[in-house]
């Protein structure tokens, strides 16, 4: 059977890896391979917007054959596969220099550790990437994810700290994540319309995600899927209808909202005139 999707939507995805394409724990995603696939036949782009640096997805993009734009950093930059993967297409904040230098000045207020002051050894026992990729994950660009080691009643004096160096706080799954003033959701307004402007079509937006630090490109997609992690307690996002809480756990809940997005991609909404002549008798 020849896949042919309606004409009338063109899907364009968004999604966090750790803990949503990935497993929290192994980082398996066989459970979305035969989805995945499906989309890529479907033309559908499937845009990775994650916390890791580029450095860290160069392997992942070979080996799970991704070949759409990437979003690196929470937000921090967009990276178009065809182009130089050493240069983003697109910056979104300052650079990584400004963070360690505002992050040094508060070092005596506050108890905190930085991948820039973890041994690769130990952002690997802390993140349980191996070795090799743990050295990957310490090459920031844009933002620097640390272990709170402080009372939480502190976090509120850190997050005005911070901002008094125009930098913002995001907590995700494993890291609280200091960054500049952008989010997962800055760089979707930029591709979006890149997409809408290459396919000269409206462009229908899903996006996936697990953590704190997901809920704003949650909420800029027209539909988005929470995903369950089997290691933290579900966001809370106040009432907003466009989404929903996925059932299964991380790949499984990914395959499955993905599973309902190619279901709705597939069947047309009015049935086509010949469709409907050719099911008349006589
Ligand atoms: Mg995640």
């Amino acid at each position: 059977m020849t896949i042919e999707p309606s004409r009338k939507r063109r899907l364009l995805i968004y999604t966090d890896l750790d803990g949503t394409l990935l497993d929290h724990d192994s980082y398996d995603t066989s459970a979305t391979a035969s989805l995945r696939q499906q989309l890529k036949q479907l033309g559908v782009p499937v845009v990775w917007n994650t916390s890791k640096t580029a450095a860290e997805l160069e392997s992942l993009r070979l080996s799970l054959e991704h070949t759409d734009p990437y979003i690196v950093e929470n937000g921090a930059a967009l990276y178009f596969p065809d182009e130089s993967t050493q240069q983003p297409k697109m910056t979104f904040g300052p650079g990584h220099d400004h963070i360690m230098t505002c992050l040094e000045g508060v070092r005596r207020q506050f108890r905190f550790k930085g991948f820039h002051d973890m041994s690769v050894a130990e952002v690997a026992a802390a993140t349980g990437l191996d070795e090799g990729d743990a050295a990957l994950a310490k090459q920031r660009q844009f933002s620097e994810p640390l272990t709170w080691q402080d009372s939480p009643g502190k976090m509120s004096d850190f997050l005005a700290a911070m901002a008094d160096c125009g930098l913002h706080v995001l907590r995700g799954g494993r890291f609280v994540h200091i960054l500049g003033e952008f989010n997962k959701a800055t760089p979707m307004a930029w591709l979006n319309d890149y997409y809408a402007t290459q396919w000269d079509a409206t462009v229908d937006t899903v996006a996936l995600g697990d953590s704190q630090n997901d809920i704003a490109m949650l909420q800029a997609a027209d539909r988005a899927y929470l995903i369950r992690s089997p290691a933290h307690v579900t966001p809370q996002i106040n009432g907003q209808a466009n989404i929903r809480i996925a059932k299964g756990y991380g790949p499984e809940g990914w395959a499955e909202a993905m599973a309902a997005e190619v279901d709705a991609l597939m069947t047309p909404q009015t049935p086509p005139d010949d469709a409907i002549k050719t099911s008349l008798p006589g």
